[in-house]
């Protein structure tokens, strides 16, 4: 193999390094979200080159709006900054597992690889209510769980906890 069959090599197995690398630019969205009144979730979509070709946090509250969560905003950024709505080559990072809606966005936009870091037993289409892979549609998306978990459902924590201080 010469070393420009190793680079390729390199560049298409993301290691687990990768992973905490993205899921930190993920969280910081969370936190941000978080600062802004928003339930802290973050997504960053990477395309297969190492590019971040579309970041989203949750801004369901500043925009009145239900369908504004992390996933889809990064997805709506992918497909621009792209120019195309196929999103094969794409890994996303999402602080909280996603919900049905986002699962279903993921899927009609051919998410390659799906990397999740905090659970969310109460929405969670990858496993925690029902698993969206488990369905019989055209298209599965890898997945990794655990990536900061701790710290992806601590700023979550930390937003309900702060919530309930302040009596809301
Ligand atoms: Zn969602």
């Amino acid at each position: 193999m010469n070393e420009e069959q190793l680079l390729k090599t390199d560049r298409d197995g993301l290691s687990s390094k990768d992973d905490e690398y993205y899921m930190g630019i993920a969280l910081r969205l969370a936190k941000e979200a978080a600062s802004e009144g928003e339930v802290p979730v973050g997504a960053v979509a990477l395309w297969e080159d190492g590019r971040v070709v579309g970041v989203g946090k949750n801004r369901r509250e500043s925009e009145k709006c239900a369908l504004c969560h992390a996933e889809i905003e990064a997805i709506a950024e992918a497909n621009r900054t792209l120019g195309g709505w196929r999103l094969h080559k794409c890994t996303l990072f999402v602080t909280l597992e996603p919900c049905p809606m986002c699962a279903g966005a993921i899927t009609n936009a051919r998410i390659k690889r799906l990397v999740i870091g905090a659970r969310d037993p109460r929405a969670g289409a990858y496993g925690s209510v029902f698993n969206i892979n488990d369905l019989p549609l055209n298209h599965k998306t890898e997945l990794t769980c655990g990536v900061l978990e701790e710290e992806c459902a601590g700023v979550l924590k930390d937003f309900f906890k702060d919530l309930r201080k302040i009596g809301k």
